[in-house]
């Protein structure tokens, strides 16, 4: 055992996706600043941002029909949409940016155009899915959405999923080009390669077990060098917790007076990949469905063409289910453990409201291979058992709080930054729209942490995401060459045309 006392500017713990950019992000805006990052596994991108862990979906609000809600007159609200749209600019403006710098080699190692569609049957939905495209056809963000509900099209856009198809139910889609497939792992492994260059001290497993604040105001991180079992304390006037789903318990060690009454809520994964190259051929997109009723966003249906160890690869799912676990690499006690004094009474509301999605959450951890081909054939009519595997995706923690409109003990579904009153730590919590938004999400920590730095830090913000504090619904014109230059600049548009 050692008793190392090592100071740093910033200490990022886990090397997720969220942790890559924030230190990106400062790399370029105060170079000089250290920054050491504690990962207790053996490389970068091995929980959710692992390719296999998420669905590499850009989330641009493309074809994610749980973004734009039906209203109670029946019109369709799109204002979601807008927004996730204008975030996910933000990371694409980013990573065009480490391109042209030469700081990312090749694009196409972390990410494809692929037409994003959603697709939907009976007549309701389908009256839904053209109100909803006219929504967003008259919005700038979402020029180029086309619909059908003529089955011929359909063939044309989704021949594997027309083929065998007997319902004779209404059917309808949209589609658009713009979609990208984005592999955050490699994403994740890029970035960390850029930072160790950076002279970024990266410590793989080195597991965070303590913070703590120090008597002149820094914070001191426990940590486990899991290899030789010594303990290293190690001081920062600023420490990102960047757990993934290991943040919420750091959040809780820290005290500070915003990480009460907070708890956790786990939902696992499952895809299923098919293993028959003759079937990955026949499709070609991201096709998104609705959710079954009673059915949590995160189990939205989708089948996905992906670019996975530079092979085209083909993922249904996810089937979102129930551990205890915060990690996929966690402990069964996860849950449990974050049980406490403070956050008891809004975790027991939680529970007491969220009972049936708990037991639909059981339910479908349950669920034998074929009852999950049989939601897949509603998908891919002649879809065979033997062309398809089960891979365990990665675990996402909702955040469960007080809030005014929905109680005590709320299950939130999206992301969630919590800071120090002082700027002098923040976590990362929840996990949608997850790693697309990583750049708007890492923004708002520097707004929130270094307020006194973001007048001299503006310049190059802006040089580098020009439509940083912008609005791109009433910038057309700015989207448009946006859109245009980060295509290019990834190039997104040649491979467009090669699929279309
Ligand atoms: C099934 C599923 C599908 C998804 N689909 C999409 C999608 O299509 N598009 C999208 O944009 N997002 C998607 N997401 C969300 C996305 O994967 C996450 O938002 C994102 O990867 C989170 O990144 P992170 O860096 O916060 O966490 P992670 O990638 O989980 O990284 C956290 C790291 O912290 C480490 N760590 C934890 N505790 C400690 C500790 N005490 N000490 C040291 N290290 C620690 C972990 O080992 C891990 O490496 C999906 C998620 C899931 C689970």
């Amino acid at each position: 055992m050692s008793n190392l006392q090592k100071k740093t500017d910033i200490i990022l713990i886990g090397a997720g996706v969220m942790s890559a950019t924030l230190g990106s992000l400062l790399k370029e805006l105060a170079p000089e600043w250290e920054i050491k990052v504690f990962e207790k596994l053996a490389s970068a991108g091995e929980e959710s941002s692992n390719e296999w862990n998420n669905a590499g979906t850009g989330h641009a609000a493309l074809c994610e029909l749980n973004y734009t809600a039906e209203k109670p007159d029946g019109s369709v609200d799109i204002s979601k949409a807008t927004k996730i749209n204008e975030q996910f600019q933000l990371s694409r403006q980013f990573w065009s940016y480490l391109v042209k710098s030469n700081l990312i080699r090749d694009p196409q190692d972390f990410i494809m155009p692929i037409p994003h569609m959603s697709l939907v049957q009976g007549e309701e939905n389908v009256s839904f899915l053209k109100k909803r495209f006219e929504a967003l056809s008259n919005n700038p963000l979402f020029q180029g959405m086309e619909f059908s509900d003529d089955l011929e099209k359909l063939k044309e856009w989704i021949p594997l999923i027309m083929e065998g198809r007997t319902s004779n139910e209404p059917l309808a889609a949209t589609k658009i080009d713009s979609g990208t497939d984005v592999n955050f792992g490699a994403l994740t492994r890029i970035l960390f390669d850029h930072l160790k260059e950076k002279n970024v001290e990266i410590n793989y497993k080195h597991s965070v077990e303590d913070l703590k604040r120090t008597s002149d105001g820094l914070w001191e991180v426990k940590v486990h060098d899991i290899e030789s079992g010594n303990i290293e304390y190690h001081t920062a006037k600023f420490v990102f917790i960047g757990g993934g789903g290991g943040s919420l318990p750091l959040l809780q060690k820290t005290g500070i007076p915003e990480s009460k009454r907070i708890g956790g809520f786990p939902v696992s994964g499952l895809f299923m990949v098919c293993n028959n190259p003759e079937v990955i051929e026949q499709h070609h997109g991201k096709v998104y469905g609705k959710a079954k009723v009673g059915a949590p966003p995160m189990s939205v249906p989708h089948l996905d063409t992906r670019y996975i160890d530079n092979k085209k690869s083909l993922l249904f799912g996810p089937f979102a289910g129930f551990s205890p676990k915060f990690l996929k690499t966690g402990s069964n006690l996860d849950l449990i453990g974050s049980v406490k004094p403070n956050n008891v009474f809004t975790m027991l509301a939680a529970g007491a409201k969220e009972m049936s999605l708990t037991k639909y959450l059981i339910q479908q951890v349950l669920l034998s291979k074929e009852k999950r081909i049989e939601e897949l054939r509603e998908f891919i009519p002649n879809a065979k058992s033997e062309d398809w595997d089960i891979v365990v995706a990665g675990q996402r923690v909702q955040v469960i709080k007080d809030t005014e409109d929905g109680g005590k003990g709320t299950l939130q579904f999206g992301t969630e930054v919590v800071s120090a009153a002082d700027g002098s730590v923040a976590a990362l919590l929840g996990a949608s729209p997850g790693a697309s938004t990583a750049v708007q999400v890492m923004l708002e920590v520097l707004e929130r942490c270094f307020p006194q730095h973001m007048f001299e830090w503006k310049e190059k913000i802006k040089e580098m995401l020009p439509s940083y504090d912008v609005s791109l619904v009433d910038n057309p014109e700015l989207f448009e060459e946006i859109l245009a230059s980060t295509a290019e600049a990834l190039n997104l548009n040649e491979k467009q045309l090669v699929h279309s």
